[in-house]
This record gives structure tokens, sequence and C-alpha cells, in this order.
């Protein structure tokens, strides 16, 4: 049976709470305060001296986790601490806190719950006030109070340890990942803010709603998101559904970060919001980095798979099946929005013998060196594709087929004019066929591309190194 208590205590002339139960001879509880005083909350962080420093957090967490436990007759406690003095952070932190509580024979705290406290502990010590108390109806009563039926109070928004470094590092590849924090206490954005740094991140963003959270997306995208579930307005759960609508966002991440929704219907509601993970507080620093890093390298994985379905590893530029992709989208847009686009086929002109005379080395660098100086020449919006061998597709949107024509001539003349370097560093010069389609959206793709197809036969049959418009192309 759990023995449920709240118990109050004056500390220094302060009200300090704490709270928790008693089970088979077990204490678990939290050390919770009230009705602090405001103290100069620099006053201690200006401490030159860290010993001193260590020694005033020392004998205040003493005496109130004593002045308490004395309150529901635990007296004879003793605690073991040991601090860290953070000097680029310049403060001071609990690390490790080992109660032994005796009440008719030996006791302790729960392991588990030390972690917990000792955020709060570390605030009540440095005169804060708690995070977790600002989120609480003050308790008041002052009496061990067993009642079987009462289930353990559910704890407030808990706080990690913020004294617990992390002793994980990440790997270099990960130190440039972008991670966005979202939490709508201060205290728990600080911590966790510390334990990325602590572990080597670099760029970190803090977002406290979902306001922000949005606003921040639309600045700099994060590689990841910590998100908070219980958040004022939109909580966790319609984020992530929310991200998971933007077709932008879908792919970012999101590791769930809770201390109140750890059943199982919340858990099952946070995997099918779109979360990749979930993570129930206390937690400790190297769970957590631990998680953030797998799925960080997860993303960098996929990203690198997705590209290899996307790009002609010769020479960099969209494949067909990526070019497939964009081509469908630019005709649905032509078609709702009645705008015109245009598609270049082009060709080498008898790339054959380039091969047969200089060996495919050669001939492979040509194709990457025409591959650039097409990439090179086009506008942010247009696409380049290595359609097949020695062919090429260019999607223009905006375009109709006079103006796709002007830019096709350039590239042929531009293409004729250079000359391209092998091994041995002869010149070579090539030159280009390009054939012309354009179309309101209203043809399908495959009947373009096959319009565009028959434009540059006719360019090759016109002698090649020129440029043909299709009869049916928009614009001519
Ligand atoms: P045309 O002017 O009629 O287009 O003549 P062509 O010689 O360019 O056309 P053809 O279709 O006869 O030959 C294309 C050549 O392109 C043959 C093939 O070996 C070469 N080729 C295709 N892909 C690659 C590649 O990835 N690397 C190299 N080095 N050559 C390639
Ligand atoms: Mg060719
Ligand atoms: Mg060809």
């Amino acid at each position: 049976m759990k023995e449920r208590f709240v118990a109050e205590s004056m500390v220094a002339g302060e009200r300090c709470t704490m709270e928790g139960y008693i089970h088979e001879g077990e204490v678990c509880g939290h050390i919770l305060s009230t009705g602090l005083r405001e103290p100069d909350p620099f006053s201690l962080c200006r401490a030159d001296d860290a010993s001193a420093l260590r020694q005033a957090v020392e004998s205040r967490v003493l005496a109130i986790a004593g002045a308490v436990l004395a309150q529901i007759g635990l007296d004879n406690a003793a605690f073991s601490l040991e601090f860290f003095y953070n000097q680029r952070h310049n403060h001071i932190s609990l690390l490790e806190i080992k109660p032994v509580i005796s009440r008719a024979g030996s006791q302790r705290f729960e392991q588990s719950q030390g972690i917990s406290q000792l955020g709060v502990l570390v605030d009540l010590a440095l005169g804060r006030k708690p995070a977790v108390i600002a989120q609480r109806a003050k308790p008041s009563i002052a009496a061990l109070a067993p009642n079987a039926n009462d289930r353990a109070p559910e704890p407030a928004k808990r706080v990690e340890a913020e004294g617990s470094r992390c002793s994980l590092l990440i790997s270099d590849e990960l130190t440039d990942s972008r991670i966005l924090v979202v939490d709508d206490q201060e205290h728990n954005l600080s911590i966790l803010a510390t334990m990325l740094r602590d572990a080597g991140f670099v760029h970190i963003d803090l977002a406290r709603n979902s306001d922000e959270l949005f606003k921040q997306l639309a600045q700099d995208k994060p590689d990841l998101i910590l998100l908070d579930i219980r958040l004022p307005g939109r909580d966790g759960f319609q984020i992530c559904e929310q991200l998971q609508a933007s077709p932008d966002d879908a792919e970012i991440p999101v590791i769930f970060l809770t201390a109140m929704y750890k059943d199982a219907q919340s858990i099952g509601r946070a995997f099918a919001a779109g979360g990749v993970d979930f993570l129930t507080r206390p937690f400790l620093p190297e769970e957590l980095i631990a998680r953030v890093q797998t799925h960080l390298r997860l993303k960098h994985y996929w990203e690198y798979l997705k590209e290899l379905t996307r790009i002609d590893p010769l020479t960099g530029l969209l494949n067909r099946r990526a070019m497939c992709e964009q081509l469908e989208a630019e005709r649905s847009r032509a078609l709702r929005t009645g705008s015109t686009y245009a598609l270049l086929m082009g060709d080498i002109d008898h790339f054959k013998p380039v091969n047969d005379n200089n060996g495919h080395r050669c001939g492979d660098a040509v194709l990457s060196a025409v591959a650039t100086l097409l990439k090179e020449r086009v506008r942010r919006s247009e696409q380049v594709c290595r359609w097949g061998g020695e062919e090429f597709l260019l999607l223009l949107p905006d375009t109709d087929a006079a103006g796709a024509a002007v830019l096709a001539d350039a590239l042929r003349s531009a293409m004729a004019e250079s000359a391209f370097a092998c091994d041995d560093n002869r010149a070579l010069h090539i030159t280009l066929s390009f054939g012309i389609m354009a179309d309101h959206g209203e043809r399908t793709v495959d009947a373009c591309i096959s319009k565009a197809d028959d434009a540059l036969y006719a360019a090759k049959n016109a002698g090649r190194d020129c440029c043909m418009t299709h009869a049916d192309a928009v614009g001519r």
C-alpha cells in the first residue's frame, strides 16, 4: 500500500514543500517549494569563488531537504552530494544526490527518482522558483495523508537534471545539424540546450509554442525537432500532424518529450501523428543525445538514398525518374495557372566517334563538362536532366516556344564555341542539336516529350548543330 504525503516546512523564512509517497519502506518523492522570495538571481553567479558558491548551495540543499523530511517523520536524513561548477555557463549544478534516510530502519530515495529531483533541488538551492511550481495549485496540507485509493500524485511537468553533464559527444559529421527545441518551460529549454551544447551541437534554436516553432521553421529549417507535448495553444500532437501535412516539413524527425503523457494511448498517438521517437521525463542526457544522434543519422542516410534515386552519378544532374516527377508537377501547375512550359531535348552530335577515338573515360569527361555548361546557363527555376546516354532534357517553366528557341540557340552556340579537355589535354570540340516543344499542359508529358524528340530528329536530319521547334509547340 502506498502512503501518500504532502509536507511543508519553513526554511530560512521560505515555505518549502515536499510530496511523494512511501511504498514498502521506500520513500519516493519530489522536493517542491512555494512562496520563495525573489533573490537576486545573479548574487550566486557573481561569486568568483566556486567553493564558496558550492558550500552555499550545499548547505541550502541540505537545509531544505532535511527540514522537509523531518516534517514527515523522516528525521536523521543524510545526503551525499556532488557538485559541478560550470565556468562556461557560470552556474553550479548538482551532479549527484544520494540521500540516506532513516525512519524505523534504513530507507532511501528511489534511485530513479533521484535524477528527477536534482533540477528542483538546484532551483531551490539557488533560490530560484522551480519550474514545476508554476504549473501547480499550491499544496497546503501539512500532513501525512495515507489513502489507499489515492493514486500517486500526478507528476507535474518535471525537469531534467540540470547538473547531469552528457558523457556522449556526437560524431563530427553531425555537429552542423540544427536542432529545434520546443518547450513552454524556460527551465526545460535551458537544460535541453545545455545538454545538446555539451554533446557538441552548435546550432540550437528554441521555441515556446507553435507560433514560435513555425516562425523558426520559416527562417532556418531544423534537421530535428525535440517537441514537448503539453504546450499552450496547439499541443505537440497537433503540431506534429501539421508538420506531416506540409511537404516541406514532413521529413523533419520529431522526438516527443513528455512527463505527463506516458500512457499507451498517448504513445500510440505520438507515433500516429508522425513522431519518430518518444522520450519520457526524467531521462538521462546520454539517452536523449543517443536518440537524437540516431535519428539525425537515419535522416542523413535517407537523404543520401533519396539522392541516389534522383541524381545521375556521372553528371550530377537530375536523372530521368526525378525529371518525370518535375514534369508531371509542372504540367499540373500549367493546367492550374494557364501558364506555358517548354521542353528542350538536346543530343550530342556524333558522340560515338568521341568514345571510339578517345576512349570512354574521355567520353565521360565530355558528358560531365556538357552537363556543367548546361546547368550553369539556365535559371534556378529551370531544370536540367540527363535523359539518356548523351541526351539531355531541359524543363523551362513559364516559357513558350519562341523563348525556348532563344535559350536553345544560346546553349547550342556556347557548346560549339567551347573546347573540352581530355586526359592528354587535347582540345575536343563538340556540337549539340536541340528539339523544342512547348505546351499549356493539355497534352500528356509523354506526348510532349515525344514531340520534342521528333523535333530533335528533325534537327539531326537538318545537318546537326541546330535547333528545331515542333509544329505543335505553343508560341512559335
Ligand atoms: P548522333 O549525332 O546521331 O546523335 O550520333 P551519336 O554518335 O551521338 O549517336 P549514337 O546514338 O550513335 O551514339 C551515342 C553514343 O553515346 C554511343 C554511346 O557509347 C555513347 N554513350 C552513351 N552513354 C555514355 C556514357 O555514359 N559514357 C560514354 N563515354 N559514352 C556514352
Ligand atoms: Mg548523339
Ligand atoms: Mg542519342
